[in-house]
């Protein structure tokens, strides 16, 4: 049996690999471990095998690993679909917020950050797959959410996010991931400063990769197949 320590170990040579054909820096690219489903015990031992940042998708969920856990080297990332009667606990718990598509959610969670807390880093979820998603808003108005949100005082706007639909089309999921990088280098030429790209999941992060991304979320190549399907 391999162990999460394993996993960690193969997933990370997987990203210098795919860093290497790029021909990008080594170290560029941040591996978000998604534990959405697995109990502390898992993102315990990931922690003693050196991972540092962990994506959750379920605000209760989360926020209970968050209180058990009580490690403050954790930097926690919300990477979950947002309701507005859930924006204050992941305001109060979460440095990171990657599925803000939104002006409503964003504000809410401007106004409800703790004065105490650094800003909310967040990333603005795009619909790169058009009807073959719901998710994320579309690409012609990435940039008049990205400026609104980009002015709200306890909001950090880093980047963009994207899930492209589930396919085993290479060139098609590379065309998903080119997409994202091309509208964060378009609002990065039009004045804001972006720096991140959070795409890429287990089985297509070497694509994300090679397309730019910054962050992986990689969940199932870490911890194994989740027995609970949502
Ligand atoms: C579950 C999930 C992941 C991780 O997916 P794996 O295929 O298990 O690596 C990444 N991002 C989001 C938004 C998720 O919901």
């Amino acid at each position: 049996m391999t162990t999460i320590s394993d996993n960690l170990q193969a997933v990370e040579e997987r990203i210098r690999r795919a860093l290497r054909v790029s021909a990008r820096d080594d170290g560029s690219v941040h591996l978000l471990a998604v534990s959405k489903t697995w109990p502390a015990e898992a993102v315990r031992q990931a922690r003693a095998a050196g991972q540092r940042s962990f994506g959750e998708n379920y605000v209760q969920e989360g926020v209970e690993k968050i209180i058990a856990l009580a490690d403050p080297g954790i930097e926690w990332h919300f990477i979950g679909p947002l309701q507005s009667n859930k924006t204050r606990e992941v305001a109060e718990h979460f440095a990171w917020v990657h599925g803000v598509d939104r002006l409503k959610i964003a504000e809410r969670l401007s106004a409800q950050r703790p004065a105490a807390l650094p800003p909310l880093q967040v990333c603005i979820q795009v619909n790169v797959s058009g009807e073959a998603s719901k998710h994320g808003v579309a690409p012609a108005e990435v940039r008049a959410l990205a400026r609104a949100v980009a002015r709200l005082p306890r909001l950090r706007l880093r980047g963009l996010m994207a899930i492209p639909e589930p396919s085993e089309d290479e060139s098609l999921l590379r065309g998903r991931f080119r997409l994202l990088r091309e509208l964060r280098d378009q609002l990065n030429a039009e004045g804001l400063a972006l720096d991140a790209l959070s795409m890429g999941m287990s089985h297509d992060f070497e694509l994300a990769i090679a397309e730019g991304a910054t962050i992986v979320r990689v969940g199932t190549a870490i911890f194994g197949t989740r027995t609970r399907v949502d």
